[in-house]
């Protein structure tokens, strides 16, 4: 395919914008799959990103469209991940593609991830074409999202196209407009082989399979590759297209977007971003712009039952053949056992695997609180990175503990705005910049990381009934008055409830997780005193009273069924139980006690 007939897109919207939906309306009007293949939204392959409706992992799919101008054209869609915790990955699969779709919900508007995805595309150069969705929809107010497009994004949306990616109202004038109004790729065919790694994935059946914008030079089959970063050299020994099937072909030219193999055995062996070269004739120079993407938020990982252990390892190791950037080291823990240490992108990367660990392995796990990255420097002039609490050294030999910022940007309908402020405010946040976007407010804060990473988005979505919506960018560490607040059961402390907080808060979140673990660790035998402490200084205290042991007292005799279910539940909530000394704590008592509502 000639050049001029090739157009790559990538689409952005805010999540439930119809993104998908929109993707599954491309693929259906262009036939890369009939109608027993066309499942609901084939771009989302994962369950989990099924179920929650977000995209993990970046896709491509190529579609073949005759155009009204009569000549055919390869379209390249490539999808990408729609939340922050992916942000470098979104940037990587914007610099293979020219133009953007951007798609804002006609009912709703621009919102918070809106901006944050289509800033990505404005800095990757893209042209783009505003798409409004949803306009079936009685609420819909086209005009007024257009004015919102021009006046927050800067961007003329005169020429914007109306759609309903539901019912299927004009997707024709959105394929018209890929073709008239995106430009084509440009690439020497003749140059040496230069490629962009987009991203790279664990297939059962495949092996590791990776995504390539070619950029100059032609890929095939046979053909010595290396990749620039790694110096790795590998054999290709298939190249091909998704339609989003896989379909081999002969070679992949400058300006198309395709897969290849090569008995590459760890996705962790690829790095997204890299150049890929001819082994044999190298390109001159790599394109730019490498870089790893590195963990922000830690949590240890253990097993509920010890036995688990080897068990849980394995699992990591699957789900780590399919995403570099989760990584885990062994951890042993006074409370806990044998577990995990583990480093994720974000909150919801977190989320994410932890739910895959219980889902598609079947593993109880206990999650510790989830820890950022702060930088240590001691005395001695040495600067450490500390990924666990209860590592922070003595406190003599520190002289200073930064902890990372983010530059945070909200979107709530004005009535929202006085509580959302509070919460910034209570969260120690620094308020930057306060406009509005049509009707709805846009805050911008600075704020501490590790006060947004126990329950800061929980509590947005809950104060604005679910209206707000928030992303953010990871700016720098600063310098904090920060301390270790641990927690002491029956006098012993906890090592996997200690974290480190601001002084200003310590009282506070000690006093609120005393009084949560003594609703939530059940009565013993014997009383429990629940204690909070800042080096060995208490400053809270709850106690746990005693309890009879006899659970099916309060069924006064009687009825024998319900007297064996109260049983049974005890037994099922045994397993999810957890020793400490003398006493059992439960599984999600630990989850609980960390959310800070
Ligand atoms: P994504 O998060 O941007 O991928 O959004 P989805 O494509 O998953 O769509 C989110 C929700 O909006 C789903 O329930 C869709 O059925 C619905 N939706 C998508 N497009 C339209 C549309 O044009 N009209 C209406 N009424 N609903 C739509
Ligand atoms: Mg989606």
């Amino acid at each position: 395919t000639p050049l001029k007939n090739i157009r790559n897109f990538s689409i952005v919207a805010h999540i439930d914008h119809g993104k998908s939906t929109l993707a599954d309306r491309l693929i259906q009007m262009t036939g890369g799959l009939d109608l027993r293949e066309m499942k609901e939204q084939v771009l989302d392959s994962m369950d989990i990103e099924r179920e929650r409706g977000i995209t993990i992992k970046a896709q491509t799919v190529r579609l073949k469209y005759r155009a009204q101008d009569g000549e055919d054209y390869i379209l390249n869609l490539i999808d990408t991940p729609g939340h922050v915790d992916f942000a470098y990955e979104v940037s990587r699969s914007m610099a293979a593609v020219e133009g953007s779709l951007l798609v804002v919900d006609a009912s709703q508007g621009v919102e918070a991830q809106t901006l944050a995805n289509v800033y990505h595309a404005l800095d990757a150069n893209h042209e783009i074409v505003p798409v409004l969705n949803k306009v079936d929809l009685p609420a819909a107010d086209v005009d007024r999202v257009k004015t919102q497009i021009e006046d927050v994004i800067g961007i003329d949306a005169s020429d914007a196209v109306e759609i309903s990616a539901k019912t299927g109202l004009g997707i024709d004038k959105v394929l018209e407009a890929i073709v008239t109004r995106l430009p084509a790729p440009r690439g020497e065919l003749d140059a040496p082989l230069k490629a962009l790694l987009v991203d790279s994935w664990y297939d059962t059946y495949l092996g590791v399979v990776v995504l390539v914008r070619i950029i100059e030079g032609v890929m095939k089959k046979g053909q010595k590759i290396r990749m620039m970063a790694s110096g790795a050299v590998y054999e290709l020994d298939r190249v091909a297209v998704t339609t989003p099937k896989l379909v081999e072909v002969k070679e992949l030219g400058p300006g198309e977007l395709g897969v290849f193999t090569a008995s590459i055995k760890e996705v962790a062996d690829t790095n997204v971003g890299d150049t890929i070269t001819e082994d044999k004739k190298p390109t001159a120079q790599a394109l730019p712009g490498f870089r790893p993407a590195q963990p922000v938020v830690f949590c240890g990982l253990f097993p509920v039952d010890a036995s688990d252990f080897d068990e849980l390892r394995a699992a990591m190791g699957k789900l780590r053949l399919n995403d570099a950037s989760f990584s885990f080291e062994m951890e042993t823990s006074a409370a806990l056992g044998f577990g995990f240490r583990c480093g994720f992108l974000g909150l919801l990367h977190l989320e994410i695997i932890q739910e895959r660990l219980s889902r598609e392995f079947d593993l109880d796990l206990i999650a510790t609180a989830p820890s950022v990255v702060y930088e240590v420097e001691m005395t001695s002039g040495e600067t450490v990175q500390l990924h666990n609490p209860a590592d922070l050294p003595d406190v003599m030999k520190i002289r200073e503990i930064r902890e990372p910022w983010i530059k945070a940007t909200i979107l709530t309908p004005d009535e929202y705005l006085g509580a959302i402020l509070k919460l910034c405010q209570d969260r120690r946040g620094i308020q930057k910049n306060l406009s509005y976007v049509g009707a709805r407010a846009m805050v911008e804060y600075e704020l501490p990381l590790n006060e947004v990473v126990f329950d800061f988005y929980d509590r947005l979505k809950s104060i604005s009934k679910g209206y707000a919506s928030f992303d953010y960018q990871l700016a720098e560490h600063r310098e904090g008055d920060l301390v270790k607040l641990s927690i002491l059961v029956n006098a012993e402390p906890v090592d996997a409830l200690s974290m480190l907080v601001h002084r200003s808060v310590a009282e506070s979140r000690g006093r609120i997780m005393c009084e949560k673990l003594k609703e939530l660790i059940p009565p013993h035998l014997f009383v429990i005193p629940i204690q909070a402490a800042i080096g060995g200084k208490i400053i809270a205290r709850e106690t746990v009273r005693a309890m009879r042991k006899d659970v099916t007292a309060k069924c006064y005799g009687g009825d024998a069924t319900r007297k064996r279910k109260l049983l049974e539940k005890q037994k099922a909530g045994k397993k999810r139980m957890r020793q400490f000394g003398s006493v059992e704590i439960p599984q999600e008592a630990f989850i609980k006690a960390l959310k800070m509502g």
